[in-house]
């Protein structure tokens, strides 16, 4: 039986000690944390339940959903029935919809470009061009990933206002960067995958528990029941090579997964283990996410969430299920991405900011009172998707026989995502399996991926 030590608790490290326990290996999963899940999770605050940030998801992350399913929680998340976003202005009354029908793809967004109130005519035809043209980029060439996003937006007729109010509505949502800092692409692989290739793909997704709970808990008794052995609170500081395997702290292993962030990652790995350039960690680096928490005394959003124009908030989440507060009161997470001018900044200033902008956005909150507002900054939340970026993000097979990476950061293609985390545990399970060795051919998530 096949010994491995699968360091970090995270989506990807999740995904692949199943995979790896599933395949009757025996596994050790090692997270530093008191808890698994990674960069989805929960805590109690007054009583009720708050995530570290709001998560959602889309049809198309069709690895994620059958981490759902092996999890046993598919019942436990909420995917629409076709995609629909209400997009509210700070400035116009009114409301605005990115919505689709059931043509075939692309035909299924047309009438709702055609018809989205916050765009002149001019810019929907434009934008409509714009589409047609990102579904032809290719998404593999690095002469893609090394054009900036915004660059190419700005090349096929793409004005400040359609690119505020259209492609970075989605853009910078899922990138985490915005259009001008993100990679064209891992741009074009959310927006053909997502948008324009497939008439559901875009059907957004949410969990109905806290994440805590969809996630991190689940794993536990699923890898539990596995045969898996979960150790938290198990920090891993370094691996010894003893010649065809691996130590960590005395333990021996055949393989190792490495499934921590990029910069423990760099810590971790022996010298020369991947073919990157010297401080390639660095390069990566990382962009913050900040969620503001805000509850109020009545109802005010009567859809599961809305996104922002005109206003410094982004998109804005009905949480008042999830974190079981009181249905006289309402729940709202503001999602702030590419938040990079707030992670920094005071509770106070940021309250100042956006609550009166979310007033502005939904009249309901006009006269509400504001009973709790706190704020969650995730400093390291995603890598940063840079032009160029791609050369950062090795495969999972490493130089180094039985040494293996995951995460999210890695070569999947995909922006920092669930969908892209778990792709990556499952092509780190598939080099262990594969027992690829230096001379083999690196696995990338194309060869592991429905
Ligand atoms: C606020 C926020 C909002 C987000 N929104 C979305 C969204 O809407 N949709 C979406 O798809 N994605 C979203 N993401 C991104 C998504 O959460 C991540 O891409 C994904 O969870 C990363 O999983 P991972 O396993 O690659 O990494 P991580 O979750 O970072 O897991 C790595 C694990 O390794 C552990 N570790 C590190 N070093 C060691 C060590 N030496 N020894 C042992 N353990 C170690 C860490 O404690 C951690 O648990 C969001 C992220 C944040 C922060």
């Amino acid at each position: 039986m096949r010994r491995v030590a699968v360091v970090g608790g995270g989506l990807a490290g999740i995904t692949a000690a199943l995979a790896l326990a599933d395949a009757d290996c025996s596994v050790d999963l090692l997270e530093r944390r008191p808890k698994l899940g990674g960069l989805t999770h929960s805590f109690q605050r007054n009583g009720r339940w708050i995530d570290n940030g709001q998560h959602v998801f889309l049809r198309c992350c069709t690895s994620y959903l059958r981490l759902l399913d092996r999890l046993g929680v598919r019942d436990q998340v909420h995917l629409q029935q076709r995609l629909d976003v209400p997009v509210r202005s700070g400035r116009y009354g009114g409301v605005g919809r990115i919505r689709r029908n059931r043509m075939p793809a692309p035909l299924h967004l047309g009438p709702a470009l055609a018809s989205y109130r916050w765009l002149s005519v001019a810019e929907r035809v434009a934008a409509v061009r714009a589409a047609l043209a990102m579904g032809r980029v290719d998404r593999t060439a690095a002469e893609t990933d090394a054009q900036s996003f915004g660059g190419w937006l700005a090349a096929h007729g793409q004005d400040a206002r359609a690119v505020e109010a259209l492609w970075e509505l989605i853009g910078i949502a899922t990138l985490n960067a915005r259009a001008d800092d993100a990679s064209l692409a891992v741009a074009a692989t959310v927006f053909q995958l997502g948008l324009l290739e497939r008439t559901d793909a875009a059907d957004i997704g949410w969990s109905l528990v806290p994440l805590q709970q969809l996630h991190g808990d689940a794993a536990l008794r699923a890898l539990t029941a596995a045969g898996a052995e979960v150790r938290l609170q198990a920090p891993v500081r370094g691996l010894q090579d003893n010649g065809g395997g691996w130590s960590i702290e005395g333990e021996r292993y055949d393989d190792v997964v490495l499934a921590v962030p990029p910069a423990d990652a760099a810590r971790l790995l022996p010298d020369g283990a991947v073919e990157l350039p010297a401080g390639w960690a660095e390069a990566l680096g990382s962009s913050p996410i900040v969620n503001a928490h805000v509850v109020f005394d009545r109802r005010v959003l009567d859809t599961p969430f809305i996104a922002g124009v005109d206003s410094p908030v982004q998109w804005a989440f009905d949480r008042t299920l999830q974190s079981a507060t009181s249905e006289d009161e309402q729940y709202v997470a503001i999602s702030l991405s590419a938040a990079d001018g707030l992670i920094d900044t005071p509770v106070a200033d940021l309250r100042e900011l956006l609550v009166p902008a979310l007033r502005q956005l939904l009249p309901a909150a006009a006269d509400a009172r504001v009973k709790e507002f706190f704020v969650t900054r995730e400093r390291h939340a995603t890598f940063r998707p840079a032009p160029a970026s791609g050369r950062f993000r090795p495969v999972a097979s490493t130089n180094r026989a039985g040494l293996h990476l995951a995460g999210a950061w890695t070569a999947t293609g995909w922006p920092a995502t669930m969908e892209g985390a778990v792709r990556s545990g499952e092509a780190a399970a598939a080099s262990v399996l594969s027992a690829s060795r230096p001379s083999t051919p690196a696995v990338r998530f194309e060869d592991t991926a429905s």
